[in-house]
């Protein structure tokens, strides 16, 4: 069965770029009847933080990127680390190095004034017949991973194809630092855990960023040392930013939750997520479940996908049109809570209010823009007052009001017979009546058809706001 996971660090808040990379695996897992795993990549405590694991969870929670197991943390994992390196040293396949720091650089300068690659030179490294330097006193030695030498280790990658390295290039790698004292093994390294989890966690596919592209070879080496073969990694090219830079947050990338706060449907930033780097011939709109069935590493995308805010926002309106109004009413009531405006989740015509007004929408939160005037007092612009609200149109506001307040049936085919009859009695012609109603109810000149925008008010309130205009 097929196990995918998703390993973020938790330094600095998650954006889009970084999560996608948390997408592909779930939909890869859900797309094969498979598992998900969630694996917090803590070990650099300086830079880790509880918020930016937060806002993982939170981010993972939002978009509906369930894992089956997890989240695991590695810091609680250590002990298990330990005891790998110590199963490596039993074997002979890892020992302790005593190079001091002051003698690696000797070394490195040596190495760079012979124009050379600067690399361990293996001089604490056991080989049969070979007589190492005696221990000296009062250094704690790290351990280092017996690389294999001479040959070259390779895997077809699923979005690269065929990359290899010669071992040449990779050194005995560092697993273990240096102990602290009283310690037998000090803290195992980062490249060491991944394949330790990764094996614990039986991993079948691993799908990553590329920026580990370098670390995949040392991995596959400690995978095979420790007697088992390497999953199927699947590199994924680099989201850029708007500006073709790597999306990063120093480069001012939100974190994911803001995206949700901004009114995005989660369905929607999956889907432009999921198309950043993949494709299905030419479609762009997916439903969740047209991914999960579409998806497969053969059809991820070679280049670096590039952010585009008005595609999301694009994409976003589509999903908004493709959302039962229904679904629409918590979030879009969240919106307005944000504005201090409350009552949309109980009122039963907001379905109906969200569907009079989402077509011109790209957000939850234009959506909200609209719904204001049916929760608050509406203030329209000087201009607009100017413009639409004139002495001359008083006389047909009050008429209408009357006539209005007078309905005993408050739908829009009533309040339609109502504006014809003011019409006709005035002599106007309808847009010249719907804009000032426009304005002295809605706030706005730019509505939908006036009487679905007013049969969706209170009664009492459009004849009030027509009697103060
Ligand atoms: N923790 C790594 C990162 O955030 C991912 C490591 C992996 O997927 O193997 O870049």
């Amino acid at each position: 069965p097929v196990r995918t996971r998703f390993a973020p660090s938790p330094t600095g808040f998650i954006h889009l770029g970084n999560i996608r990379s948390g997408l592909y695996p779930w939909l890869f897992a859900r797309a094969r009847g498979g598992q998900f795993i969630l694996r917090i990549e803590d070990t650099d405590t300086e830079r880790s933080s509880q918020e930016a694991v937060d806002v993982i969870l939170e981010g993972m929670r939002w978009l509906g990127l369930a894992h089956d197991e997890g989240p695991f943390f590695q810091m609680q994992r250590m002990d298990r680390y330990r005891a790998v390196v110590q199963q490596l040293l039993d074997a002979g396949l890892a020992y302790r190095c005593y190079t001091t720091p002051a003698e690696l650089d000797a070394l490195r300068e040596q190495q760079l004034a012979a124009k050379l690659k600067p690399r361990y030179d293996g001089r604490w490294r056991p080989e049969p017949g070979k007589r190492l330097p005696p221990v000296p006193e009062g250094v704690a030695p790290v351990i280092r991973f017996k690389t294999p030498q001479g040959g070259s280790v390779a895997w077809t990658d699923k979005v690269k194809g065929l990359i290899e390295f010669s071992n040449e290039e990779l050194d005995d790698l560092v697993i273990a630092r240096p102990a602290a004292p009283g310690e037998a093994i000090g803290v195992p390294t980062y490249n060491f855990c991944v394949v330790v989890d990764d094996l614990d966690m039986g991993i079948t596919h691993v799908i990553r960023g590329d920026d580990h592209v370098n670390n995949t070879p040392r991995q596959i080496h400690i995978f095979r040392a420790l007697g088992a073969e390497p999953p199927v990694f699947a590199h994924l090219p680099t989201v850029l930013n708007e500006q073709g830079e790597k999306m990063s947050k120093r480069h001012g990338a939100k974190p994911v939750t803001a995206y949700r706060d901004e009114g995005y449907l989660a369905d929607a930033v999956v889907n432009y997520l999921a198309r950043l780097g993949w494709s299905h011939g030419d479609d762009e709109i997916f439903s969740r479940e047209q991914l999960i069935s579409w998806f497969d590493l053969d059809h991820l995308g070679k280049s670096a996908g590039q952010f585009d805010e008005a595609k999301l926002r694009w994409v976003n309106a589509q999903h908004l049109k493709m959302s039962p109004d229904e679904a629409l009413v918590p979030l879009v009531a969240e919106q307005l809570a944000r504005r201090g405006l409350h009552g949309l989740a109980e009122d039963p015509r907001s379905a109906a209010r969200i569907g009079l007004f989402k077509d011109r929408c790209s957000t939850t939160a234009e959506i909200a823009d609209w719904l204001s005037m049916y929760h608050g007092p509406v203030s329209p612009s000087e201009a607009e007052q100017a413009q639409h609200l004139s002495p001359a149109i008083r006389p047909a506001l009050v008429a209408l009001a009357d006539a209005l307040a007078a309905l005993p049936d408050w739908t829009a085919a009533a309040i339609g017979q109502a504006f014809k009859g003011v019409l006709a009695a005035q002599g106007l012609k309808m847009p010249q009546l719907a804009m000032p109603v426009r304005v002295a109810v809605c706030g706005r000149a730019q509505t939908p058809s006036v009487d679905a925008v007013l049969s969706l008010f209170d009664q009492e309130i459009v004849v009030r706001r027509l009697r103060e205009a």
